[in-house]
């Protein structure tokens, strides 16, 4: 279980790239960022290794007032960038990070995703296909998650971004922590406040099985 920083209404990119620093302690093996700008562009960078292997990759342009990050430590699928997260639903539209572990998600592909195109080898990757799948018929992308989160065994700490919608990010929690932390005109999350000691010291913790 390694981290994930969220950042909504700031200049997004060093934020989630100190944050993750911040965690760094907790071993990982490789991590990305998706960065949105709400003006039409959008980045996704991956890399296998140290985040300073993922700093490397970024551009100068690439920064966004909605960003989330990982950092990844692989239980399902090699240490590769196909793996690493963030992943994205088969439309393209919702974007997740996710710490833990989906004990069912093979369950899951053969009962709701067959026929959908998988592109990494992780269990995470099945949340993205769902959100997709529930958001056909849900009102929000909150119900979506809500409902996507009923069918997960496992643990998981996740953060979802619908690119529809990327001012806001939905976060759900089972067994996995997530944090919020507070600022003006601005918000964050992460797996562990450590992370955002830098930029705000007002938290709230989600309890089990909160969707936020
Ligand atoms: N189970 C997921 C994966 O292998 C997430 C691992 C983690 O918590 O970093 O990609």
């Amino acid at each position: 279980m390694c981290g994930i920083v969220g950042v909504v209404g700031k200049p997004a990119r060093e934020v989630v790239l100190n944050g993750l620093k911040n965690l760094e302690y907790r071993g990982y093996d490789s991590a990305g960022i998706y960065l949105n700008d709400l003006q039409g562009h959008e980045y996704l960078t991956k890399a296998v290794g140290r985040i300073a292997n993922l700093e490397e990759k970024l551009t100068p342009e690439e920064e966004g007032t909605t960003g989330i990050g990982h950092t990844r430590w692989a239980t399902h699928g090699q240490p590769t960038v196909e793996n690493a997260h963030p992943h994205y639903s088969e439309d393209g539209r919702f974007y997740l990070v996710h710490n833990g572990v989906i004990e069912n998600y093979l369950e899951l592909k053969e009962k709701y995703l067959a026929g959908v195109h998988f592109k990494s080898e992780t269990d995470t990757e099945v949340i993205a296909h769902l959100v997709e799948w529930e958001m056909r018929t849900a009102a929000s992308l909150m119900e979506a998650v809500q409902k996507t989160v009923k069918q997960l065994e496992g643990a998981y700490g996740t953060v979802v971004l619908d690119r529809k919608d990327p001012s806001r990010l939905v976060v759900a929690r089972s067994g996995s922590p997530i944090v919020i932390g507070f600022g003006v005109g601005e918000n964050f999350l992460a797996s562990d406040q450590l992370a955002l000691l830098n930029v705000t010291r007002r938290f709230m913790y989600l309890e089990e099985g909160d969707v936020a």
